[in-house]
């Protein structure tokens, strides 16, 4: 028995029957939170990262977390984006890139990629990022230019993301929020994008003010 498999009958056993309020309210719909647009990494795990129960998060994964710019023929993403901003609502859209990305490295290193076609068509939709990249002539190491790729892509996607017209309709209303992210896999630690749009910070730094708002709001019930 695969042990994914096997974790689906420890699943049913410990955890279901725990959290069973959850799932009957679940029953009833979603209202998540966010859109949650992430690499499909599988040393990415959303829920124990941002410590979030089923319900909470709506999320796309794909190779390098990429957006394709809005075309009317659309496609799995477009759709995807369009039913979490326009049907539920989300009030954020957070895109997270993440250090070691295989996709990143494939990005920066096209020939590498000639055997799958496909992947190279993709990871197309990063090359901005690659150029940006590319044309920065500073004296910089290899990680020091995998970390430029990583913020210019979450960069690239966000911009993406305003050609797509729900999100732009909500965005000229002021009720949606985009969140540019860097989870890295070496530590932990999440670096997310100020709201100048210009630079990453460490998480708790860049939401300092309303987590000291959600401080308050506890100490008002408790
Ligand atoms: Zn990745």
């Amino acid at each position: 028995m695969p042990h994914f498999a096997k974790g689906v009958v420890k699943f049913q056993n410990d955890v279901y029957p725990q959290k069973k309020e959850l799932f009957e309210k679940l029953r009833k719909g979603q209202s998540p939170e966010a859109l949650f647009i992430t690499c499909s990494d599988s040393r990415i795990e959303t829920a124990m990262i941002t410590q979030t129960e089923p319900g909470e998060l709506f999320i796309c994964r794909n190779a390098g977390n990429i957006v394709p710019p809005y075309l009317p023929q659309g496609g799995a993403m477009t759709a995807s984006i369009e039913f979490a901003v326009a049907v539920l609502n989300v009030p954020h859209i957070v895109i997270c890139g993440h250090t070691e990305c295989g996709a990143m490295n494939g990005a920066m290193d096209p020939e590498s990629l000639d055997g799958l076609p496909h992947v190279k068509q993709w990871l197309g939709y990063a090359r901005a990022a690659v150029e940006i990249v590319n044309a920065d002539t500073g004296d910089k190491s290899e990680d020091e230019r995998m970390r430029l790729l990583l913020e210019q892509n979450v960069l690239l996607q966000m911009q993406h993301l305003k050609t797509h017209p729900a999100v732009a309709k909500r965005l000229s209303k002021g009720d949606l929020t985009l969140h540019g992210w860097i989870y890295d896999i070496r530590t932990g630690d999440v670096a997310a994008l100020d709201e100048a749009g210009e630079t990453f910070l460490p998480v708790d730094e860049r939401y300092a003010r309303e987590m000291a708002a959600l401080a308050g709001d506890d100490n008002c019930t408790a």
